[in-house]
């Protein structure tokens, strides 16, 4: 497939069934309802992707919902960062955004219908006490010693709760649905629990919150959402859901379940993330080695390659975990297209051209992408004293190795052939390579035609600038960090993960970029300046290196 095939898969079919049958007069619309209890993740992306995807695909709509029911472990931080995210993936809710909490006072109504109804009852039971009533999927649940309380008595202890005559914990309001189903989740499942905290939005109103899973069908009906798209997990919760609009008569969307995104080397679920970002094992939620969309943007991954990454991924009914190595084909798919070339030295080694002028500068015009000449070109200089990587010499030279060695001439990029004559050293340490250019090669081809084996990258030590240089590996050593038995999924972190290299010489251009732009260092990879950048010091993330390891992957598994 290439980026103009539309997207086909279980769920579009499902909408094309429902507008050919005119089940929502034609109406397509999705919700995007993240709770702001952590930051979001790729996973997260593959949802935000499907929602708004969809909208923008049938010219529907999709609301941004916040799903603020449980005050102790949702912040304004994490709001903040959920809406920056999703405007920055390229998706727009217009003026839909909307809160659970929008509808406290509309979701208390109803329960107090369930009560009158005799649908819903007043539990004194802790905790512990409803778990061990609720039996398990072999033994049937158990009725609680309240359940039948008087239609007066339930009412009058509801509104008791809520005026927060209760402690946290000592009662709660549960639907009356059936202790022996065989759908655990219809044993009489909690509505209501005593919370006193404060709210970011309702602040101290309320001291009862709703249980996500009486609230979440309830949004979906008053938002009039057409198509409810949600993980697996919950194919078991929509048989409650039903019940609960049933009983109340209201607006029913459709619940279509999909496979939730597994990727290799990462874990996903907003819960370990925050262990990590608590237990200081990453700098933050936006650690560029995080698989949080904030991580991925301060690393410098486009959010066209996520997009593109989603559509690849597609959307399945079963489970499976994708390599990690194709998103960052994507990253390196697009950023192949869009990015800059410029040459930086990570590892300095220096060079002196012994037949080139001191004080001199020779401009090279330097196209800057390849891949798009629009992109245009630019100085670069060339003077005396350069520096190239380290490891594009060796003294001893074994068989393969084509790159700077004593007496050979090799390209220097962009400018002249260059011939290594001698290696200064001090003790054992090589401090300098003395050099010659052919000044007939300017450009880098020699007039007589003769062919060199390599071509290496440099910069003018006269006018290089210094540079922090992050590189990033797999968070984690093993495949399946949160699957190893016995073991905690954080004993994986992989103290390697990061690596800095200090001294970095740069060409002079990478002043002008901006935090977050994105280039490429030849022959190095892509990267992009980073947010601790300063006036005065560069940092530098990269971003995803060149070789492109999903494309062996594929050749490896006969694709
Ligand atoms: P986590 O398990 O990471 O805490 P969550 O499901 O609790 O995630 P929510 O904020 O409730 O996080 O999720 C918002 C939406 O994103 C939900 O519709 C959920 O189904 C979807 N989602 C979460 N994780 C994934 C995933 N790995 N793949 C696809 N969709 C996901
Ligand atoms: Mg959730």
């Amino acid at each position: 497939m290439d980026s103009t095939d539309a997207p086909h898969d279980f769920v579009r079919d499902i909408i094309d069934h429902d507008n050919e049958t005119g089940k929502y007069d034609g109406r397509v619309h999705t919700r995007f309802p993240p709770e702001p209890n952590g930051y979001l993740h790729i996973g997260h992306a593959k949802s935000i992707c499907l929602n708004f995807g969809i909208a923008k695909d049938y010219q529907g709509k999709c609301n941004l919902r916040f799903d603020d029911t449980n005050p102790l472990k949702e912040s304004e931080e994490y709001v903040k960062s959920i809406i920056e995210d999703v405007k920055w993936l390229g998706f727009d809710w217009e003026n839909r955004l909307f809160w659970s909490s929008d509808y406290f006072d509309q979701m208390y109504e109803w329960a107090v219908d369930f009560v009158k109804k005799g649908k819903a009852y007043v539990d004194d039971l802790s905790a512990d006490e409803i778990k061990d009533y609720r039996g398990d999927v072999v033994t049937p649940g158990k009725n609680s010693p309240h359940r039948d309380r008087s239609v007066e008595e339930n009412l009058e202890l509801l509104e008791k709760m809520r005026a927060g005559e209760f402690g946290n914990g000592e009662k709660t309001l549960r639907a009356k649905i059936d202790m022996t189903s065989s759908n655990m989740y219809l044993r009489d499942p909690i509505m209501y629990r005593i919370v006193h905290a404060p709210h970011h939005n309702t602040g101290d109103k309320w001291c009862i919150y709703p249980m996500y899973d009486w609230a979440h069908g309830l949004e979906d009906s008053i938002e009039t959402i057409t198509h409810s798209i949600c993980t697996l997990e919950f194919e078991n919760h929509r048989p409650l859901y039903d019940w609960f609009l049933d009983e109340l008569g209201v607006y029913h969307p459709q619940q279509i379940e999909f496979a939730r995104l597994n990727l290799t080397y990462t874990v996903m679920s907003k819960r370990m993330l925050k262990e990590l970002v608590d237990d200081g094992l990453v700098t933050g939620w936006d650690d560029p080695r995080m698989p949080t969309i904030s991580g991925m943007r301060r690393r410098g991954y486009p959010p066209a390659a996520i997009r593109e990454f989603c559509r690849r991924i597609g959307v399945a009914k079963k489970e499976n975990t994708i390599a990690l190595q194709l998103l960052e084909h994507c990253v390196r798919d697009e950023l192949n297209r869009s990015a800059l070339r410029y040459m930086g030295v990570l590892n300095p080694l220096k060079v002196t051209i012994t037949n080139f002028p001191e004080g001199e500068t020779d401009e090279m015009d330097v196209i800057n992408n390849p891949e798009d000449e629009s992109a245009g070109t630019r100085k670069v200089p060339f003077t005396r004293n350069l520096y190239i990587e380290r490891d594009d010499f060796m003294e001893d030279p074994p068989k393969k190795f084509f790159r700077m060695a004593p007496g050979r001439e090799v390209r220097f990029r962009n400018a002249y052939l260059v011939t290594c004559k001698e290696v200064v050293k001090e003790e054992d340490e090589i401090v300098e390579l003395l050099c010659e250019v052919d000044p007939d090669s300017r450009g880098g081809d020699a007039p007589d035609g003769r062919r060199v084996k390599s071509t290496i990258h440099w910069v003018s030590a006269d006018h290089a600038i210094d540079a922090e240089v992050r590189l990033y590996n797999t968070l984690f050593t093993e495949e399946d960090p949160a699957g190893q038995k016995g073991k905690n999924f954080k004993d994986f972190v992989d103290p390697n993960s990061l690596e800095v290299r200090k001294s970095c010489k740069v060409e002079p251009a990478i002043k002008d970029l901006k935090v977050q732009d994105g280039f490429q260092f030849e022959r190095l990879g892509y990267f992009c300046i980073d947010q601790d950048s300063a006036d005065d010091s560069i940092v530098i993330n990269r971003t995803v290196t060149l070789r492109d390891t999903w494309a062996k992957l594929q050749k490896k598994m006969g694709k």
